[in-house]
Order: C-alpha cells, then sequence, then structure tokens
C-alpha cells in the first residue's frame, strides 16, 4: 500500500460532445482499474460519473489540462467487453457518441455521485441466496408444431435467427418458455433475454415465467420500476444471478454477462423503436448482439415486420410456423366487413355492431371495441362561424375531453376549461366532432344500461398500477364491453372475449406514409387474435365505408403471406426498405424557413455519391410547442455506403454554423 503509481483512465460521458477523456488516477498497480468499470470525474464544474474505455500510461493532454478522477466504482465488477461492443455498435450505427449510449443504458443509481444505493442493492443481493433450480413446473403438453419449434430453438447452437410465425393464440409463448427450459437445462450459468414491446404485457408474462421456473431467478427491466428496484435487478443480471431477464425495448442494454438466447415477442411492435433521444430499435440491436455472441434468438409474431419477413424469404432467418390455435376447439374468429353506406351508424355504431353486442351479453360474454383515438371528440367547433379548437401552439387540435372538463392537446400537452362559448362569434352551441373512446363509453353505456363498461386507454390508466387492475378486471370477467385503444390490442390473453368490434379504420387506408397498411394490417390481425382465444365461437366485425379494399379482404381471410408477400413487392418495385436503407435529419426552429436554410445547407455541405438526398420539407405535423419542424431524407440501397456518408456527414454537420437544433434517426420508422 506505498507505492501507487499514476495511469490514465479514457472516459466516455455522457455528452453530445463525440470524445472520450482523459483524466489521471494514483493507484498500486495491482489496483489499475479496468476498461468497463464506472469512474466518478469533474467534468464542466459537475461531478459525473463515466465509464472508463480505456487504460493508458499517457496522454496528449497538458499536464496543466489534466485533471484527476475522483473515484472509481470498484465495489462494481466491470461491464463485460461484449457489453462495451454492444454499446461501441450501437454508438457507431446510430451516429452518437459512445457516452450517450452507454451510460443512459445504466440504471440512474449507478450515475450519482454516492454509492450508497449502489451498495444497498448489493448487500441485498448478497442475502439473496441465488435459487438456481432450473427445473420446470409442469409443462403443457405441446401440439406437434409447438413442440418442433421449442426444440428448433432450445436445440439451436451459434447465431440461429428465427422467426417463429405463428397466428394468434397459437401458443408462441409456451414454445419460448419450453425452449427457455432446455436452454436453462443446458446452460449451468445460462442467462435468457425476453423482450415484450408493451410494459403492460409484463405481468402477465412474469407471472407465467415465476411459476413455470420456480427455482430461477427473474428479473425485471422496464420504465415503471422505482429507480431502486432497477438498480437491484439490473445487478441482478449483470451478477449473472438472474437467469431470465424480462423487459421492455431499453432492456436490450442489459449487461447479462451469460447471455445464451434472446426472445423478441411481437417483433413487429413499432414501440420497439425508441422515438427519442437516441433513436435505436431494440429489436434490430438484438440481432446483432445475438450474432456479436453467436447465439440463437427468436422473433415471433403472427404479423411479422416486412424486415423480418424479407430475412424469412431470403433464407437469412430460418422460419417455424404455427398454423393453428393451441387451444383444443379454438379457431380463429369469424371476421366480418360492415358496409357503413348501407348500415348507417348512429353514434358511431352500426345496427349490426350493436346487435352483436346485445348477443353477447345476453349470453355472458366480453366484447371489445377498439378505437385508437382517445379523448372524447377530436375537436370541437362552433357551427355559426366555422371556428374550431386549434391548439395555438401546434399545427393540430385540442382534444376534448368531458369527463375532465377539459381541452387538451396532445402534441404539447396544453390544457384549458372548455369554453363556453364561442370565442370569435360568441355562439353557445359548440359542437363535438367525431369521436374518441371516451364519447363512444358514453354512448355504449347509454345503449346497455345493465352493462359493465370498460374503457383503458392511455387517460384510464394514468396512475401507476391503474393499467394493471383494469386489466385484470377484464380477465376476472368483471367486464362486458371493453373499449380501447390500440394498448387493448397487442398480445393480451382475454379468455372470455368473443367479439371484437373495429369502429374506424379507414384513415389509415389513404395515408401518405407508405407503411400506414403494413401497420394497420398488423393492428387488425392484432386486435382480431384478441377473440376468440378459449374455444368459444367468436366474431370481428369491421365498419368500414370501403369494404372492396384488398386490405380487408387479406384481413377476413387471415392471410398474412399473401398481403405481406404483395407489400413486399411493390416496396421492391417502388424501391423502398427493405431493398433500401434511410436516415433521416430533422432540423427544429422557431421559424420554419430556418430549419430548411439549415436543412438545405445541409444537403450542399458533402458530395455523395451514390446516396439520394432528397429535398428538405416541413414535417406534417409542422408545428409542435411552438416549435418549426422540418426533414431532410437521405437514402442508398447500399447500407454499409449509408453508413459511410453518415459517419462523414456528421463531421460536416458539426462543423456548419448553425443554430438549429438537429438530430439525426437511422432507420426511421416514422417519415
Ligand atoms: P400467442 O402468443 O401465440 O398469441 P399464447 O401463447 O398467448 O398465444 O397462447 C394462447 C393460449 O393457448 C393460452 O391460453 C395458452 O395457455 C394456451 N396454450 C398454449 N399452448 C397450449 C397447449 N399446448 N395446449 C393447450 N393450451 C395451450
Ligand atoms: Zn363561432
Ligand atoms: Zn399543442
Amino acid at each position: 500500500m506505498n507505492n501507487p503509481r499514476p495511469c490514465i483512465l479514457q472516459i466516455a460521458i455522457d455528452t453530445p460532445l463525440n470524445a472520450v477523456f482523459d483524466y489521471r488516477w494514483q493507484c498500486e498497480p495491482a489496483d489499475r482499474p479496468h476498461a468497463g468499470q464506472l469512474a466518478l470525474v469533474p467534468f464542466a464544474h459537475r461531478e459525473v460519473v463515466g465509464l472508463i474505455v480505456g487504460v493508458a500510461e499517457q496522454t496528449d493532454v497538458p499536464v496543466d489540462k489534466l485533471k484527476d478522477a475522483l473515484a472509481v466504482r470498484a465495489q462494481l465488477s466491470p461491464l463485460s467487453p461484449q457489453w462495451l461492443a454492444l454499446a461501441g455498435f450501437a454508438a457507431d450505427y446510430y451516429q452518437r457518441p459512445l457516452g450517450e449510449v452507454a451510460l443512459p443504458g445504466l440504471p440512474k443509481n449507478l450515475r450519482v455521485g454516492t454509492t450508497v444505493a449502489l451498495d444497498r442493492a448489493i448487500k441485498k443481493l448478497a442475502k439473496l441466496a441465488a435459487p438456481h433450480d432450473p427445473a420446470p413446473a409442469d409443462m403443457p403438453v405441446l401440439n406437434a408444431s409447438q413442440q418442433q419449434a421449442a426444440d428448433a430453438i432450445g436445440g439451436a447452437q451459434g447465431f440461429q435467427p428465427t422467426l417463429l410465425y405463428g397466428v394468434t393464440g397459437s401458443g408462441k409463448t409456451e414454445v419460448y418458455l419450453q425452449a427457455c427450459a432446455q436452454v436453462l437445462a443446458r446452460e449451468a450459468e445460462g442467462q435468457i433475454l425476453i423482450l415484450v414491446p408493451e410494459i403492460n404485457l409484463t405481468p402477465q408474462l412474469e407471472a407465467n415465467i415465476r411459476a413455470r421456473f420456480p427455482g430461477v431467478m427473474l428479473a425485471t427491466l422496464h420504465s415503471s420500476l422505482s429507480e431502486g428496484e432497477r438498480m437491484l435487478h439490473w445487478l441482478a443480471a449483470h451478477q449473472g444471478k438472474a437467469r431470465i431477464v424480462l423487459g421492455t425495448r431499453l432492456a436490450i442494454l442489459a449487461s447479462l454477462p451469460q447471455l445464451k438466447l434472446i426472445v423478441i415477442d411481437e417483433e413487429h411492435d413499432p414501440s420497439y423503436k425508441q422515438q427519442e433521444g437516441l433513436r435505436y430499435s431494440a429489436r434490430d440491436l438484438a440481432v446483432w448482439r445475438a450474432w456479436q455472441l453467436q447465439i440463437p434468438i427468436v422473433l415471433g409474431s403472427a404479423t411479422p415486420s416486412l424486415e423480418s419477413w424479407h430475412h424469412a424469404q431470403s433464407g437469412r432467418y430460418r422460419k417455424l410456423e404455427l398454423r393453428e390455435r393451441a387451444v383444443r376447439n379454438a379457431v380463429l374468429p369469424q371476421v366480418k366487413l360492415i358496409d357503413m353506406e348501407r348500415d348507417k351508424p348512429t353514434d358511431g355504431l352500426t345496427a349490426a355492431l350493436v346487435a352483436a353486442i346485445g348477443q353477447r351479453l345476453e349470453r355472458g360474454e366480453q366484447s371489445l371495441l377498439f378505437l385508437n383515438r382517445r379523448g372524447y371528440a377530436p375537436v370541437i367547433c362552433c357551427e355559426s362561424c366555422g371556428w374550431v379548437s386549434e391548439c395555438t401552439r401546434c399545427t393540430s387540435f385540442m382534444v376534448l375531453h368531458r369527463p375532465e372538463h377539459r381541452l387538451r392537446c396532445h402534441h404539447c400537452s396544453l390544457e384549458m376549461r372548455i369554453p363556453r362559448h364561442c370565442p370569435t362569434c360568441g355562439n353557445v352551441d359548440l359542437q363535438p366532432l367525431g369521436r374518441g373512446t371516451q364519447r363512444v363509453e358514453e354512448g355504449l353505456q347509454a345503449l346497455f344500461p345493465e352493462a359493465r363498461v370498460l374503457r383503458i386507454d392511455a387517460d384510464s390508466t394514468r396512475k401507476k398500477g391503474s393499467a394493471q387492475e383494469a386489466f385484470d378486471t377484464v380477465h376476472r370477467g368483471e367486464v362486458d364491453i371493453l373499449i380501447g385503444t390500440q394498448m387493448v390490442a397487442k398480445g393480451h390473453d382475454f379468455k372470455k372475449l368473443t367479439l371484437v368490434g373495429i369502429m374506424n379504420p379507414d384513415t389509415a387506408l389513404f395515408s401518405q406514409d407508405y407503411r400506414a397498411s403494413e401497420r394497420l394490417f398488423a393492428q387488425l390481425m392484432q386486435v382480431a387474435g384478441r377473440a376468440g382465444r378459449a374455444g368459444i365461437p367468436s366474431e370481428v366485425l369491421i365498419q368500414t365505408r370501403y369494404p372492396q379494399h384488398p386490405l380487408y379482404g387479406a384481413v377476413v381471410h387471415h392471410d398474412y403471406d399473401h398481403f405481406a408477400s404483395a407489400l413486399l413487392e411493390e416496396r421492391e418495385q417502388a424501391a423502398l426498405p427493405p431493398y433500401l436503407f434511410q436516415a433521416l435529419l430533422r432540423a427544429e426552429a422557431r421559424e420554419l424557413a430556418t430549419a430548411l436554410e439549415f436543412l438545405a445547407m445541409a444537403r450542399d455541405c458533402l458530395e455523395h455519391p451514390g446516396i439520394t438526398i432528397n429535398d428538405p420539407i416541413p414535417m406534417t405535423m409542422t408545428r409542435v410547442h411552438n416549435v418549426d419542424r422540418a426533414q431532410l431524407l437521405v437514402e442508398s440501397p447500399s447500407r454499409p455506403a449509408l453508413q459511410a456518408f453518415l459517419k462523414e456527414w456528421m463531421r460536416a454537420l458539426r462543423d456548419l454554423k448553425s443554430r438549429v437544433k438537429w438530430s439525426l434517426e437511422v432507420d426511421p420508422l416514422d417519415i
């Protein structure tokens, strides 16, 4: 303890500056820190926690500029070189500095000045004897195709991406669980990562996993954990104690030193894409992670993304199919189209749909009405002067929320009381236009006063735990009619549900977004898939003005294969993803012209052979919260060419002197 020598720590810090910073550190040669450890350092008049990415003898930083690191978190074992490589890849691919990717991927409690929370979590975990009896509790007998899939996934060696294409209710979960059982039995220390798209889907799966593997430690990672819980669960995964980690997209950056299998449930879901900050795709990173570790990965869906379908067609992914529902006698629901031109709706509901709901009530079965629009009405208006409730800060409308007596903008969260009279002409008769879930709820309760009606959307589930409570109520059978947005469409296994009514899907048919039809189709198939899962005959009624549309035809026939193949062909002919790779540069400014000017400069600042740069355009929703937004789309048929260009372009963009706030998104979903 008497021969301390200095060394240089190269530390990545969470800042937009694309750099690793050098710090001096004194220690015994035997105690030298390692890459992958965390250190507390002074940075821009603050103390921050950074990630050590290298340890060196020397630095180019002049001695008088060189600062000392304040502490090294020696009690935490280093993040593995594989984890550092994952963060490095994500940083590289999404064109962000390493620190901005790696550090936000760690629990907040690790990134603070004190180690109290860390020490507490370490102590707590040390006391928890890690259970390690991988033997599963009673496993249901799989049907032949499930068994085949479970064996293929559970027995896979090396990098083996599998698309598990199974209709809704085909028992994909059971396949995952039994594949997990095989991996846990084979790999003495092995860990498994399971990702789900929605936080609301974790409790059901968590309960299933706990019941199935009572002797295995499970960690969960999602946004509704408290910081203390997150620290504990993250650490359990990092120490290798948690053998199964279940989480939402953010869990893709968990530290899993013994990772042996990755499961991505509902892989098509857009929620796997982070829509702010580092706009990464957890699904894509998962595939990279599996490749890096040379381990199997399974992507499951009844409606795979066209990207994954394309890979399956080309043989890059192995495709396994489950064509039938797993529960005995359970068949896919009958899908019928209701022509709204013939059966004119009252309060948004056609006579056929109302009659079908009535039948379910008589039989004591559940109905689900799907409408992807929350609030009471998307806008209120004055019929005498034409005034409409526009948001003063955004290019959008203030949505009427009647139970809360408010108008709300869903984009900037501006709120106000409902005006008693028209602000321009004084007319007191302001009318709601269109309908959202609240209005449908009101109408149904009036039509069926005896029925137990429940609405599930972002508004009704704002309080922590209330979504879980609402879903439990449905599962217990205490609800007759459920109304919901896409929150209810995904993954849930409702046993008594025999009718799904889809209220107003037509708008997506004519969207400018070329992905709109892929998304609508997936959404309809998914929500339809909530019906008839327990073997009671069931139906899905779609209210539409375009019953001839081929998209609806495909839904009626549950025909994903043809629909997807046709879409892929269209995409190939139109040279669109997945046959083309894109990046989107966004700019924000007080004035639209400023944003457009910056983008024009960006377009012209670099030679770009082989890369198409489109013209700058305002975003569809141009103004949000008093900021104008514009975008520039960059495309190439070659991913490496695009990547190489982006790297150089980012450097050039940083040198452009501009006050505009800009950001780059790679593989954008919404353009
Ligand atoms: P998916 O995720 O494919 O939509 P789930 O995994 O939710 O389907 O399974 C649907 C239902 O089928 C669940 O209630 C599940 O318990 C049941 N199930 C799955 N496999 C079997 C099986 N082999 N035998 C009987 N029931 C099964
Ligand atoms: Zn008016
Ligand atoms: Zn607004």
